[in-house]
């Protein structure tokens, strides 16, 4: 099966999510659960968790299915011991609230050297706050996106994804989301049949395709090692249609939410029924 889905708004609540996913034809979605521009967010009420799950039944979407993604100012690689701390507090309280939600997976950006350690003590930070919050939790799996390398950004090499992966204890609970967008200005070409071949081989080598628990699909506006992060509308960028439609015709992507992250929401209908044409 394919999963197909955007980041849909769970304004007004997370349990408001699912539907807005349905009204756009998606069988995946991911969300945001909890302001994802705030470090503090209240608790999610008992009638919340009752009417996501509530709504996820009612419209077909089991956790297999739904990508949460965490907070943009969390930096578990971050070179503070006070940010670091605030970090690691805010990214378990992220996964206790998909806990709460019956959810699985939980997406987030590796982290940041901010210039002031090295790639590898940051690396090393960054397992280390898998580690810590995978202790105190049972259920969700830490996935990890590949970055595009802007600024201080680390994540954007496979290798970067792999050295945390190896440090990280219980390897049943950690994976990655591969963005599309990403990937390209990460240095990994994308835009033709070969390479498109050769990137996920290097992506098997170097990674495995059994850490794979979900991917984002977006077009880029930036070109090859750019280290930009701009997202594009599927085909208007600088991947092209053609990747998409072999997206949905690799069965290695089976099973696990793809996301779009494209920046005209008002489309996502569309680009949702385009892939599953592709299928
Ligand atoms: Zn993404
Ligand atoms: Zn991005």
């Amino acid at each position: 099966m394919k999963y197909i889905g955007a980041h849909v708004s769970a304004s007004g609540g997370v349990e408001n999510a699912p539907e807005n996913a349905f009204k756009i034809g998606a069988t995946a979605f991911a969300l945001f659960t909890k302001n994802q521009r705030q470090w503090k967010s209240s608790p999610l009420s008992r009638e919340s968790i009752d009417l996501f799950h509530e709504r996820c039944e009612k419209y077909n979407y089991t956790a297999a299915q739904i990508l949460p993604h965490d907070s943009y100012l969390i930096n578990l690689g971050h070179p503070t011991n006070e940010g670091i701390e605030k970090s690691r507090e805010a990214f378990l309280d992220e996964m206790q609230r998909c806990e709460q939600l019956g959810l699985r997976l939980l997406n987030f950006h590796p982290g940041s050297h901010l210039k002031e350690i090295s790639l590898e003590t940051c690396l090393d930070r960054i397992a280390d706050s898998i580690n810590m919050t995978l202790d105190a939790t049972h259920d969700v799996t830490a996935v990890i996106e590949n970055t595009a390398g802007q600024g201080s950004n680390v994540g954007y090499a496979f290798e970067h994804l792999a050295y945390i992966i190896d440090k990280v204890e219980d390897k049943s609970r950690v994976g990655v989301c591969i963005d599309t967008c990403h990937t390209i200005a990460g240095g990994y070409d994308l835009t033709t049949e070969e390479s498109y071949e050769a990137t996920f081989r290097k992506f098997d080598e170097i990674i495995g395709f059994k850490y794979l628990r979900g991917m984002h699909l977006n077009d880029s506006k930036k070109g090859l090692g750019s280290h930009v992060d701009r997202h594009d509308s599927l085909g208007k960028g600088i991947l092209g249609k053609e990747l998409f439609r072999r997206i949905m015709q690799d069965p290695r992507m089976d099973n696990i939410p793809l996301i779009l992250e494209t920046p005209d929401e008002s489309i996502w209908a569309e680009e949702i029924q385009w892939l599953k044409e592709q299928i």
